[in-house]
């Protein structure tokens, strides 16, 4: 289509920032009730409403947005569009401060009587929720790698700061306590890991990557939290110091429990399958 072909290049090139517009200021989880509304004009349609939470938000030139078409047919009504910060309507939010993850840019945009015509409409009524559904697989699945990437740095970090730190005259990582809660934190990447890989094999693959990659999600990020703490723990006061990345690492672990579908949500995906798998 003709906007991919104008669109597309500028990306490819970095002058172009995207970002994916799903989670509003009123819905996050419950995606098929987002509010963002779009109804029928001649050439195109208009779109009245907000979104927040998103990445790249605060420098995004182009946004990937979900809207309402007719709010009686649920998520069946949601169309997906491009849409355009230079278009008039476009209203860009001040981004969130967080603690963590300050580099990715989280906010918002408005869209007040935002024109989009036909040409942007990237998937109609009826295939937007799904499309937007095939698409987070992938995303999950990088959540996970994101993590166990985390857990490796606190894992070097701690192990070498344990060795060269002594008490009670010998290393830190010489006490049995210290010791195997390092251990289990490294059993714990090596299972990640593998769910990982998994997931992203049967993506590549063009498999059914839905439960492998909730499973990694849910697994990678839920151990990201506790196995970080744990290594700020081993090294004692100085683990929570700005010059080691631990903190940091920690606050985006807590992030990614909630990106592309919170810890819960994974839960619910792989609990409406039990039957099918173990019924
Ligand atoms: C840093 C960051 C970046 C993000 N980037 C994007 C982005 O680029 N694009 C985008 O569209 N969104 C993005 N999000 C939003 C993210 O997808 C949402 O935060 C997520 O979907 C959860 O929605 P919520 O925060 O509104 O929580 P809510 O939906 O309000 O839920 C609140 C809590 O209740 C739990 N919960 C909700 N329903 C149930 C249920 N049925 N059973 C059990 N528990 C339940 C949730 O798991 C959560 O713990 C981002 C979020 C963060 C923090």
């Amino acid at each position: 289509p003709a906007h991919v072909a104008r669109l597309l290049p500028r990306m490819i090139a970095g002058e172009l920032i995207g970002c994916a517009g799903l989670s509003e200021p009123g819905v996050g989880s419950d995606f098929g009730g987002l509010e963002m509304a779009a109804v029928r004009v001649d050439g195109g349609w208009k779109l009245n409403g907000a979104k927040a939470w998103i990445t790249n938000a605060a420098v995004a030139g182009l946004s990937v947005a979900y809207a309402q078409t007719d709010k009686a047919q649920g998520y069946r009504g949601i169309a997906c569009f491009a849409i355009e910060a230079d278009r008039p309507g476009f209203h860009r939010e001040k981004p969130f401060e967080l603690h963590g993850g300050h580099a990715i840019g989280v906010g918002g945009f408005r869209l007040v009587d935002y024109i989009a015509p036909d040409e942007a409409v990237l998937h109609p009524p009826g295939r937007a929720f799904k499309a937007a559904l095939a698409g987070i697989n992938g995303a999950r699945a990088y959540v996970a790698a994101m993590c166990c990437g985390m857990l490796q740095a606190s894992l070097e970090t701690a192990v070498r700061y344990t060795r060269q730190r002594r008490t009670f005259g010998q290393p830190v990582l010489e006490h049995q306590g210290v010791r195997w809660k390092l251990v289990d934190a490294a059993t714990d990447l090596e299972a990640a890991r593998l769910l990982t890989y998994r997931a992203a094999r049967l993506i590549d693959e063009a498999g059914d990557a839905v439960l492998p990659a909730a499973h990694a999600k849910k697994f990678a990020t839920e151990m990201a939290v506790r196995r970080i703490a744990d290594c700020i723990q081993a090294m004692g006061a100085n683990g929570l110091r700005a010059e080691y990345p631990l903190a940091r690492h920690l606050a985006c672990a807590k992030i990614a429990a909630y990106t592309d579908g919170s810890i819960e949500m994974m839960n619910e995906r792989i609990g409406a399958a039990l039957p099918q798998v173990f019924g």
